[in-house]
């Protein structure tokens, strides 16, 4: 794997080079804490068996991985996917540790994942995967130690049967239900949970907007998006920049390719076709089957909002080169190369950056655990107060952080993330 597409390898330059910019402006970061905080705390390893519906018994290789415990509980999604491997969970694990600094939570990084094709496997193989792997991390999982969420392949039914399997081990624990977030909201689920990343990042859009950061965008209404990737990021980002401001969604694709219409879809009647029984593709493909575009053509097309929803390492340097927009949302976690990051810069596309863009979901998710501690369930507006207040205080942080050091959107997250984290370290100290 080259450079430019080894997830892990890039997150820990970025990193290395916020420390640099950080020690420049201030005094150098001490290189026995720089290396504390990119060595990840803890990885577990499992194989596991299970049953398949034909009789035959399938052998699964899950990872967990706790990145830092600056905070705990430790907290980060799980992944189901051809696609996981530990050094690609790693690397998201320690994304998580960076993007609780930016938007100021009280939980360590961690991240989990099972190699499966979750399309290609039964609703009662998926639980009975998701029943194993629980029990094979369940050394490290807990309310107060590490709390899994949705990522790819995984959602709120399988949050749900994470809470079971953990409950049935911990039959007297009085706030099992914080074990996991994303949960149902009869299990103690939390209210806008589901479209909390969507949303947050779309506060963080709007902000860019109102403080004149966009490239001359100066407003939403009517403003042209392509959203790559139509899972629950890329549906209800599509849906909520639709809907509550006005914008046109020009381009949607998924693992099969896009399609692309300039007079705009309507992303629930493109989520109804993706999902109707007849749909045996499962794909927004064939949508007005005359739009149809190949997946390397999709995030070239001229638009003023282009948002990566789908997974890491899709901006590559020889697509940014062609890239026509305004601005970037990172909704995905990793979706742009160091490569393609100077080249946007250099063509003054405006990069509102991953570890701040899709916070929406874990600020949500802290929401879920603290009413799972109290024992409540607050109303949608109390959780969509808190988010947008987070989400704007951190991207006002951005700019302030952008500002003062002179720096790209990126350097500056990395910049906020690693000054808060060694500020932690720096008031707890360091044991014995
Ligand atoms: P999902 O599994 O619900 O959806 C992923 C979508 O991407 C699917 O529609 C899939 O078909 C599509 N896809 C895969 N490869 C593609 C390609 N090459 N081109 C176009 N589309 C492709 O996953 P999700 O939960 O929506 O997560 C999407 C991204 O957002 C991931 O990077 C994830 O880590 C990140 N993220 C998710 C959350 C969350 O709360 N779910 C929070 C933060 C970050």
């Amino acid at each position: 794997m080259t450079e430019e597409f080894n997830y892990l390898r890039r997150i820990l330059l970025d990193f290395d080079h916020g420390v640099e910019l950080l020690g420049e402006k201030t005094e150098p970061v001490d290189p026995g804490l720089v290396e504390l905080l990119k060595s990840p705390s803890k990885r577990l390893s499992v194989q596991f068996p299970v049953k398949m519906d034909n009789g035959t018994l399938e052998i699964f290789r899950g990872y967990r991985v706790q990145h830092s415990k600056l905070y705990e509980p430790t907290k980060g999604g799980i992944r189901y996917s051809p696609d996981v491997d530990l050094s690609v969970i790693t690397a998201l694990a320690m994304d998580m540790t960076l993007k609780c600094r930016v938007v100021d939570l009280p939980f360590g990084g961690a991240k989990g994942g099972v190699i499966c094709n979750p399309r290609e496997m039964s609703p009662d193989e998926l639980e009975r995967m998701t029943r194993r792997y629980t029990f094979e991390i369940s050394s490290m999982i807990g309310p107060d130690s590490d709390v899994p969420a949705p990522d790819i392949g995984t959602g709120p039914k399988e949050m749900g049967i994470i809470f079971d399997t953990y409950k049935m081990f911990n039959q007297k624990a009085p706030d099992a239900y914080a074990v996991v977030t994303g949960k149902p909201l009869s299990l103690g689920g939390c209210r806008a949970r589901l479209e909390a990343t969507a949303q947050g990042g779309a506060y963080v859009l709007e902000e860019a907007v109102k403080q004149g950061c966009a490239r001359g965008l100066t407003s939403l209404k009517d403003a042209t998006v392509i959203v790559q990737g139509f899972g629950n990021v890329g549906f209800h980002t599509a849906n909520i920049l639709h809907k509550d401001y006005g914008c046109k969604i020009i381009g949607i694709s998924d693992s099969k390719g896009g399609i692309y219409n300039p007079k705009g879809f309507s992303p629930s009647d493109v989520l109804k076709y993706k999902t109707d029984e007849k749909n045996e593709k499962k794909s927004v493909i064939g949508y007005e089957a005359r739009n149809t575009l190949a997946i390397d053509e999709f995030l070239t097309k001229e638009c003023d909002i282009l948002v990566p929803a789908a997974k890491e390492t899709q901006i590559v340097g020889s697509i940014a080169d062609d890239i026509k927009t305004k601005v970037i949302l990172e909704l995905a976690n990793g979706p742009t190369t160091n490569l393609a990051d100077k080249i946007l810069f250099e063509k003054d596309v405006y990069l509102i950056p991953d570890i701040l863009a899709n916070t929406g979901g874990v600020t949500v998710s802290y929401c879920e655990w603290l009413q799972n501690k109290e024992g409540t369930q607050w109303e949608t507006d109390i959780v969509n107060n808190i988010l947008r207040e987070k989400m704007t205080t951190a991207y006002r942080d951005l700019v302030f952080t952008v500002k003062s050091y002179d720096v790209t959107t990126r350097e500056g997250a990395y910049i906020l993330a690693t000054s808060r984290a060694i500020q932690v370290i720096k008031d707890r100290g360091i044991f014995p």
